[in-house]
Parts: structure tokens; C-alpha cells; sequence
């Protein structure tokens, strides 16, 4: 509970529409899209919607010296748990924070608020023939500054790069309400520690991100989009990996399986074989058409060889984009499938990513679970989807064990737990397996330097007897 006075020197800051403690908006602010089943679920006391770096820093400046909880929250689209506030406390949503603050054509660079929707700024670079390509599928809604907590990842990464490959600066409150800058718009710079790319993935735990300077580059010209079908996911699998070999790098690849195309076709007009077991959707795309043509048919040969029973090619940018809404369409399409669905982010180095596949579908059949396997097939990060109900007392132990064994066949080949959203709640179990009992004291080593009191995201990413505060 935050005491009265308190709250009430919050709704000086912020001003009364902006501190809402109503319980209907209390509970709005109490999951995101992970939906992992907290009974009772975990209320904010308070929402706290600033405006201005000023009222985040202030805020904080209270919050730090009553030694509240303060979760930050950009969408809530997160998938891990992130932006529950598990301690209660303050949520703090940097959903009013969304100006684009200058788009520096010179510098091929845009500066915005941590609010911004990555779509919007997608749009508005596209406009000046600038290009931000991290793309998660979520990026109509997400903000960019859940993008920089989670390093989120995309489509586009296996060309690309992530989130982290594009942010220069940031501007950033810290838990005790001081406003740092780092980074910024030069190129090159070993000024100090890398401050920028320690907040990057940080999940709200070690600040909260209130600008972004983002580096863009130039729209690539032309794209050439590819829908192919599979009789076999080996075959599917194969062909991402003998495209990468072949020395072609598309700009995103994408795996789904048989459960997935069920899935889809179930929520919009969709056919396809019978006997396609697996789809791959994949583009190519640079400054001159004969390449990206080129690089199609080689795609098309590898895939001959690899069991491809149709294959559809984008003639048009509507059909491209329609392929692509396919793909957007999966996640929601998948997880209306089963009362519950248990969906892990897992990431191997590339040539391992027909092997994981097969481990996995091998665990799962073990434990006799339904299961539906897609993701960025490209750059090794998979999303395998156990489909169930977590209710039912004879099933939630299989599903546990499953999860126990996909994780330890992950980090087996050399793969990690999360390539993209982050470890929140949902696998800070498993984080002493990845990283080790050292490495998981130097996190909380930085931690405790810069969050002394522990109120930035209590509870999250380690589990909470190893918290360091005392
Ligand atoms: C349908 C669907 C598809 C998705 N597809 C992808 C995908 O392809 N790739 C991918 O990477 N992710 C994907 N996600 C996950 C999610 O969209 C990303 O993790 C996204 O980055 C979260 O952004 P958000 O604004 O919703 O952040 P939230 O969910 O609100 O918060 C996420 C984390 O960031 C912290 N945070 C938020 N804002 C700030 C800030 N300003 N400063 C400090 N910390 C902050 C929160 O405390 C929390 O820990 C998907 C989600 C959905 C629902």
C-alpha cells in the first residue's frame, strides 16, 4: 500500500487523470500478453502515466525515497511477465511519451520518445526512403521502449540484427530519479563502459528508458516474397539451412508447422495442401532487381530438393504483404487453440536448428502433449508452442517436465533460453542453468549498484530467494 501523502505528492507531479487507482484500472495494469496464471493476480497500487522525462524523474525521486516497487510498462505485449508489477507498487506506463522527437535524415538517425510505437516509426523513416527494420510481430502495438527492455528480435534479424544492433543513445531515469544520456549520434565510440547496451535487455530492472536515438539505413529498393510449402518439416528446416549455406542471406525466414497452417486457416481465408506438412515464408530484398530475382529461383532450387509441394511468389507488394499478415496472424491463431498454451523463445546457432527442431518434437511426443512449432527459423530462434491445459492436474507436471527437457536440449547444443523476449518471470527458474552461478551474481552485482533498493522490477529475472537486497 502507498500511503495517501505519497500519492497524493504523485498526483502533483503527474496530475490527478494521470495516477489512477481505481481497481478497474489497477487490474488493466496487472498482466500482459505472457498470461501467466497469478492467482491472486498482482495489482499496481498506483498507475502512474507521466508525460515528460521531468515527472518520470520525479516520480521516481518519491517512489526511491519510500522504497515503492516501480514497474515500467511500455504496451504490455510482453511475453515473459515483464511489466507485472509482482511486488504491487507502481506501474509506471510510458504510453503518453510518444513524440518523435527528429528524424535526422543527414545522419540517417531518429530520436524519440520510449512510448513511440515501433510501427510508427517504421512509417514515418519509410516516408523519407529511411528504413528501421527490427520488426517484432507485435510492432503495431509494442513501444520502443519495451523493444529496447526486451531487445526484442523479428522477422528481419536474420539480416538485420535486433534491437540492440539499431539504438546509438539513450536517455535514461535511474532509480533514484537521476537522468542520465549515453551514446549518441557518432558512429564510433569507447567512451566508458557501454552504458547504452547494458540498459538494452535490461527488462525495467536497471532503469527506465525515456528517449532513444535509433540508427536507420536506406529502404532496400526491392523484395522478392516467398511462400513454400513442405511435405516434411525436415525439408522445410533443410531449406532455411542449405539457403544460409549457399550464401544467401534473406532478410527473414520463417518456419511454420502443420499445427500452425491448421491454426491459421481456422481464422482467415487460407488453403493449402493436404500434404504439406510445413511452411516456410521468406523474403530477400536489396537495390537491385536481377539479384533479389536471382536469389529467388536459387531459393525455389533448394527447395525442389527439399520436398517443396507448392510455392507461391509475391507479384505485387499487396501480395507480399498479405503473405506477411499470414505469418503476424500466427501467434493469436496458435494460442486459440487449447485452453493454454505454453510458448518458449529458445535459440540455437543456426546449424543446430534442424536438430532442436527434431529434439524437441521427440520430448514432446514423449510426454504425449500437443504441440505446434514456428519462429525465426533464419537466425536460429525458435518459438515451439506446447498446446494444453494447465488446470488439469494430470497434465501441468508433463508440461513442466517438457519444458525442463527443451531447455536443457537448448543449452545442450549451445543454444540460450530466450532469443528475444526476455526472461521475466517465466524462466527466471532455468537462468543459473544458462549462465551459471557466477554469471548470474555479476547481474546481480550491477543490479544492486545501480538499483540499491531494489525497486526497479522486484522479482524478475532471478528468483527471488537469490535477490540480493537486504
Ligand atoms: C502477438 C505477439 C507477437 C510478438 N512478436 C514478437 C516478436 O516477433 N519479436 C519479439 O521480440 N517480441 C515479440 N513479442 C513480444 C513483445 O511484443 C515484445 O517483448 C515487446 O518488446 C514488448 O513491448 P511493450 O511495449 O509491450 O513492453 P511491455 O510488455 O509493456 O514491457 C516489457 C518489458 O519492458 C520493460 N519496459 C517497458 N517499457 C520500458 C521503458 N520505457 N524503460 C524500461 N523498461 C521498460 C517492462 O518493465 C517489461 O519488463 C510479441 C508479442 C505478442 C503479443
Amino acid at each position: 500500500m502507498i500511503a495517501k501523502e505519497v500519492i497524493q505528492k504523485i498526483r502533483d507531479v503527474v496530475g490527478q487523470a494521470h495516477a489512477l487507482d481505481s481497481d478497474l484500472d489497477r487490474f488493466g495494469y496487472s498482466y500482459d500478453a505472457s498470461f501467466v496464471p497469478l492467482f491472486p493476480p498482482s495489482l499496481p497500487d498506483l498507475v502512474v502515466r507521466p508525460r515528460t522525462t521531468e515527472e518520470v524523474a520525479a516520480v521516481m525521486k518519491i517512489a526511491n525515497e519510500h522504497g515503492i516497487p516501480v514497474t515500467a510498462r511500455g504496451a504490455g505485449s510482453g511475453r515473459t511477465g515483464g511489466s507485472i508489477p509482482l511486488q504491487d507498487g507502481i506501474s509506471l506506463c510510458l504510453d503518453r511519451m510518444k513524440t518523435i522527437i527528429e528524424l535526422d535524415e543527414k545522419n540517417m538517425m531518429i530520436t524519440v520518445e520510449a512510448g513511440v510505437r515501433t510501427g510508427d516509426i517504421y512509417n514515418v523513416c519509410a516516408q523519407k526512403g529511411l528504413f528501421y527494420p527490427p520488426d517484432p510481430a507485435s510492432f503495431k502495438y509494442s513501444t520502443i521502449g519495451g523493444n529496447i527492455a526486451e531487445n526484442a528480435g523479428g522477422m528481419r534479424a536474420v539480416k538485420y540484427g535486433v534491437t540492440h544492433n539499431f539504438v546509438m543513445g539513450l536517455e535514461v531515469v535511474l532509480a533514484d530519479g537521476t537522468v542520465i544520456n549515453t551514446g549518441g549520434k557518432s558512429i564510433k565510440n569507447v567512451t566508458g563502459y557501454n552504458l547504452t547496451q547494458l540498459m538494452v535487455g535490461s527488462e525495467g530492472t536497471l532503469g527506465i528508458v525515456t528517449k532513444a536515438i535509433l540508427r536507420l539505413i536506406p529502404m532496400p529498393k526491392y523484395r522478392n516474397t516467398l511462400l513454400l510449402m513442405f511435405s516434411t518439416l525436415d525439408g522445410a528446416c533443410g531449406t532455411i539451412h542449405q539457403m544460409l549455406q549457399s550464401g544467401i542471406v534473406p532478410a527473414s525466414a520463417e518456419l511454420m508447422d502443420r499445427t500452425c497452417l491448421n491454426a491459421i486457416a481456422k481464422n482467415r481465408k487460407f488453403e493449402f495442401p493436404d500434404t504439406a506438412q510445413a511452411c516456410i515464408i521468406t523474403e530477400v530484398d536489396g537495390a537491385e532487381e536481377y539479384e533479389i530475382k536471382k536469389q529467388g529461383e536459387q531459393i525455389e532450387t533448394i527447395a525442389q530438393a527439399n520436398g517443396v509441394v507448392e510455392l507461391r511468389v509475391a507479384k505485387t507488394a499487396q501480395e507480399a504483404d498479405d503473405l506477411w499478415a499470414i505469418r503476424r496472424a500466427l501467434s493469436p491463431a496458435v494460442g486459440a487453440l487449447a485452453p493454454d498454451r505454453v510458448s518458449e523463445d529458445i535459440s540455437v546457432p543456426r546449424n543446430e536448428f534442424p536438430e532442436i527442431v527434431r529434439r524437441i518434437r521427440k520430448i514432446v511426443d514423449k510426454y504425449n502433449l500437443d504441440f505446434a512449432v514456428y519462429g525465426h527459423a533464419g537466425d536460429g530462434n525458435l518459438h515451439p508452442s506446447i498446446l494444453c491445459d494447465m488446470s488439469d492436474p494430470e497434465q501441468a507436471p508433463r508440461v513442466h517436465k517438457a519444458v525442463e527437457e527443451m531447455f536443457a536440449a537448448t543449452l545442450e547444443l549451445g543454444g540460450t533460453l530466450s532469443g528475444e523476449h526476455g526472461i521475466g518471470i517465466t524462466k527466471q527458474h532455468y537462468l543459473k542453468d544458462a549462465l551459471g552461478e557466477a554469471g548470474v551474481v555479476v547481474l546481480k552485482s550491477i543490479k544492486k549498484a545501480l538499483d540499491p533498493k531494489g525497486i526497479l522490477n522486484p522479482g524478475k529475472m532471478w528468483l527471488e530467494e537469490e535477490t540480493v537486497h537486504d
